[in-house]
Formats: C-alpha cells, structure tokens, sequence
C-alpha cells in the first residue's frame, strides 16, 4: 500500500500542579501525534514534544514519505532522515522521525492483522516496569502515596529525582532518598534520576551515599554531555549508571553505551521503534542492558520484543495521560504489563481527546 498522508495534532495536558526534577520545571506535557494513512488503514503514533514538531511532520517529513510503499520502515525512515539533513537530524526532529516511525508500524501491523509485538517477533509474555515519579515539588505524604499507588500495581522497582536545585541541596536530597527507603520497604529496589544536576565532585560524594542507602540505579548523575565525568562515576560506584533519554541515533548510543552500565531509549525520542532495535543492539555490543524512558504506552510492544530490556518506565506524567489521548492502554499486573494481541500496538484516539487540544 502506498502512503497518502500524514495527518497531525497537537495535545497539551496541565499537571495537576507545577512539577520539577533537578533542572526542570514544567506544568503541562505536549503530546504531537500523528496517523498515517494508506487505502482504508490509518496507524497512529506519538512523541512527547514540541507543537514544532508538528510543523517538522507537516513541511518535512509527511513529502518524504508520501508515496512509498507502507511496508518498507526502513525506507521510511532513511527517507524521513535523508529530508532533514539541513534541520539537522536530531533533538526535534527526530522526535517529529520518531512518532512517524511508531505510525507507520502500527499501520503496517494493521495492514497484516497482527500485533505490533508479533510483527517485531516477542522474546517475553510479559515486560517489567517500574515505578517512576518522585518530584522535587511533592510533599512527603504525596511521595508516600505514590509509592503505596505503585505498591499496588506489583512495582517494586521505583524512582525518585534528587538533584535539588541543580545540585545544591545534598544533604535535603539524601533525606528525600532515606524516606523513600522507609516507604518502600527494606525489599524495594531504589532508584534515583539526578537530570544532570550535579558536578563530577557532588555526584561521586552523592553516590558513595546513595551506595550506603542500598541504591541501585543512580541516572545523569551529571549531564549525558560530559561522557568522560559518566564513564569515572561508573568506576568509582557501585550503584548502575544510567543515562540515554535524549539519545537519537546509532551513533549518540554509540558515544554514550562504554560509560553506562544500563542505556536508557526513548522510542518517541530515538526514531521509533525502528530506532529503538538499532540503539538496543547498539547496546547488546557493549554487553548492557536498555531501560524504556518514559512513555509506557508506546515502549510495551517493543518492550516484549528487545532481548537485553531490563525494564520500562511507568512515569507519572504520562500513564497519568495516556488513557486521556488514546483508548486500549493495558493494565499494570504484579510490576509487568502484557503487551496488547490485538491489530496494530492496540491504541485508537480516544473519542474525546479533543478536548486536550492545543
Ligand atoms: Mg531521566
């Protein structure tokens, strides 16, 4: 089937109130979703973005694709990238790439009356998440509900954000990781995301601390930029060092995957789930895991299908969301969810998703 169009939109969901992590601030989520079109099926995908990459979709990326054969993915995305050379291919871009990607592989499992799952080939019946939120904002009773909410959906895997005003706060942060213990319970894993808040000197005393707490997974420790600060962080700690959510390509997986003991990817950042297989081998070469960024939705079918995936991440904002914009979100059983069996990655807008419009 040849591809007709790519029709797009844009969706902005307020939090209930202003949030942060170490770096960041934000009180609302932009969702840009795109349904591909070929004869009578329509495949639907989205990334976590801008409404600017709506406009890359619509000026870029839906001429390059118009036209070719729906099966071929990887032509699609070539093309797609090939377009873009002059925008550059990453940041924007390629979350605009990313959702098209996801589209058009729902469109092609459609087309075939399959599963996305079983169009990518499952290695697992059921994929693990774990719990992730831990604002900077909340207050300690909403954090101790949280984790109970996750204690309820079977997540013993949860995560937290330090790195209180990039950095700064040390002593406050570690105080933050100790009540999570105490929620949690002696048997919970911990995890914790610094945003790359902290200097190469705070994040190493912070994590000699954080190994004392019995944390396990310590992410952008300092920023994805510095490698170098990443790489002698992983030798000096004991807890995993994570980073990965803003990679994009091969070669951004490639840079990052030798300071890593886990790679975290984003499908709706890393060009779908084309993108996704490519950066997970990627990370397969240098013997490590991948971790799922966000968007839980999206990551469970290629969850099932990606031999070295150790978990995706169940993020506050976006199951929070998701069952807002699309219909058919699966349920979370004992920590893991199953990926959908029916056509396509099993999601359809849902019928009152307008109301979200930007
Ligand atoms: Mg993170």
């Amino acid at each position: 089937m040849r591809l007709t169009a790519l029709d797009t939109s844009v969706y902005r969901f307020p939090t209930p109130e202003p949030e942060a992590d170490g770096t960041l601030e934000w009180s609302a989520t932009t969702a840009v979703l795109v349904q591909a079109r070929a004869g009578e099926i329509t495949g639907l995908g989205w990334t976590y973005s801008t409404g600017a990459a709506a406009a890359v979709i619509d000026e870029h990326l839906e001429p390059a694709v118009i036209g070719r054969d729906s099966n071929d993915l990887d032509d699609c995305h070539e093309s797609m990238r090939r377009a873009s050379r002059n925008l550059g291919t990453r940041g924007v871009v390629m979350h605009a790439i990313s959702a098209v990607d996801i589209a058009l592989w729902d469109l092609k499992a459609r087309s075939h009356d399959l599963p996305v799952v079983a169009l990518l080939g499952a290695v697992r019946d059921r994929v693990p998440i774990y719990g992730s939120g831990g604002f900077t904002t909340m207050t300690d009773e909403q954090l101790h509900q949280q984790v109970e909410d996750w204690r309820a959906l079977g997540c013993r895997n949860v995560k937290i954000k330090i790195g209180e005003d990039w950095g700064t706060r040390i002593e406050h942060d570690l105080s933050r990781v100790a009540r999570l213990r105490r929620f949690a319970g002696a048997d919970a894993r911990l995890m914790v995301d610094a945003n790359g808040a902290y200097s190469r000197g705070r994040a190493r005393r912070v994590g000699r601390a954080l190994d004392e707490l019995g944390v396990v997974w310590f992410e952008e420790p300092v920023s994805s930029d510095d490698v170098e600060g990443l790489a002698g962080l992983r030798q000096a700690l004991d807890c995993d060092i994570t980073a990965g959510e803003y990679v994009a390509d091969v070669f951004e997986a490639e840079r990052l995957a030798p300071a890593l003991d886990c790679l975290q990817l984003d499908a709706t950042r890393c060009g779908g789930y084309t993108g996704f297989l490519r950066a997970a081998a990627v990370a397969a070469v240098h013997n490590l895991d991948v971790s799922a960024h966000c968007a839980p939705a999206l990551h469970t079918s290629i969850g099932a299908a990606v031999v070295n995936l150790r978990h995706i991440e169940y993020f506050a904002d976006h199951a929070r969301l998701e069952p807002l914009l699309v219909e058919g979100i699966l349920p979370v059983r004992d920590g893991t969810v199953i990926p959908n069996r029916t056509a396509g990655h099993g999601y359809t807008l849902h019928p009152e998703a307008a109301r979200w419009l930007a």
